[in-house]
């Protein structure tokens, strides 16, 4: 029987770890956290995430900072916004929620943020120091897929990897962790070849397609271990993963569910990322 990872109860044990972390702090009278979450407009889904980022920061005690930006908001506003920011010495951490409204250049505005406190890890700097396994600030979703191995007792040093999926949020750095984690990785996307008979030589097989059930037991090796990103909604109006979970189970030593798998870790990890940021700034500029 394949051990199936929650996601909601991992997150839980990770934040539980970072509130009492937060709360020595605060009991030794230092400063503590604080994440800054740029919102530009009014796009619904980026609302709902924003509001779920400051929901998170307060069940952990930790600062929180929303600046929300008109939707008519020039580059040059946004731009001096995140510059507020990066000067602001009580901000540890700076998010900026994508996707922006039409007109706004993403990649310039990110350029601007300072890289250590860029706790999306979307910096070229950080995207390159990931690399060069210098580690710096690492994606989200991609370290949650990592911790998933973790909960699932699945080091990836020497074990073969693949990763369906080759985004630049998701699918390419996560096959870059597994690398840096010495595991040999192949990266599939949607010009590959044989794809069925490649995910049937991983150990670790990681589905970020974007495509319902798109991998079937056909696709897994026995005893595999199977971390599914995908969120698809269906016409019924619920939600699935890119794995068929009920027939991929059986095959597999480990596996995650949609909902409830990787999807939770996402928040969770920005916030171990902005506790790392504030860790590090503090270790440069000693404690205040
Ligand atoms: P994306 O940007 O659309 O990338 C999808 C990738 O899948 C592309 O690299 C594409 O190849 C590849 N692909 C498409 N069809 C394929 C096929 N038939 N065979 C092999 N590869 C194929 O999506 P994404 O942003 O990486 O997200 C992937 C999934 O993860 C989505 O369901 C998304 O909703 C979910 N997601 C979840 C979280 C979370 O849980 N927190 C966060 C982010 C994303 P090409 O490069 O050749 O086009």
């Amino acid at each position: 029987m394949a051990m199936v990872v929650n996601g909601n109860e991992l997150s839980r044990e990770l934040k539980a770890g970072l509130k009492d972390r937060i709360d020595a702090l605060r009991m030794a009278g230092k400063r503590t956290p604080c994440l800054a979450v740029i919102l530009v407009g009014e796009n619904p889904a980026s609302l709902s995430y924003v509001k779920g980022k400051e929901k998170a920061c307060a069940s952990l005690g930790m600062d929180n900072r929303m600046f929300h930006l008109k939707e008519n908001t020039t580059q040059e506003e946004l731009e001096h916004m995140i510059r507020k920011c990066n000067e602001d010495p009580d901000i540890d951490g700076i998010l900026v929620q994508l996707p922006l409204p039409k007109g706004l250049d993403e990649f310039s505005a990110i350029m601007c943020i300072d890289p250590s406190k860029d706790v999306d890890g979307l910096h070229p700097i950080n995207v390159g120091r990931l690399y060069l396994n210098n580690p710096g600030f690492a994606p989200c979703t991609p370290l949650g897929v990592m911790e998933v191995l973790k909960k699932m007792h699945c080091d990836p040093a020497g074990r073969r990897a693949v990763v369906v999926g080759r985004s630049k949020l998701v699918g390419t750095p996560v096959a870059r962790l597994l690398q840096n984690a010495n595991a040999t990785v192949t990266v599939c996307h949607s010009q590959t070849h044989d794809l069925k008979y490649i995910c049937r030589e991983a150990d670790i097989l990681i589905a970020a397609v974007g495509k319902p059930k798109f991998i079937t037991e056909d696709y897994i090796k026995e005893g595999a271990y199977v971390v599914d990103v995908g969120v698809n909604r269906l016409s019924n109006g619920h939600l699935c993963g890119d794995v068929d979970f009920e027939g991929v189970q059986a095959h597999c030593t480990a596996i995650t569910p949609v909902p409830g798998g990787v999807g939770p870790m996402t928040i969770t990890m920005l916030l171990m990322n902005t506790m790392k940021a504030y860790e590090e700034r503090e270790a440069r500029h000693g404690t205040r």
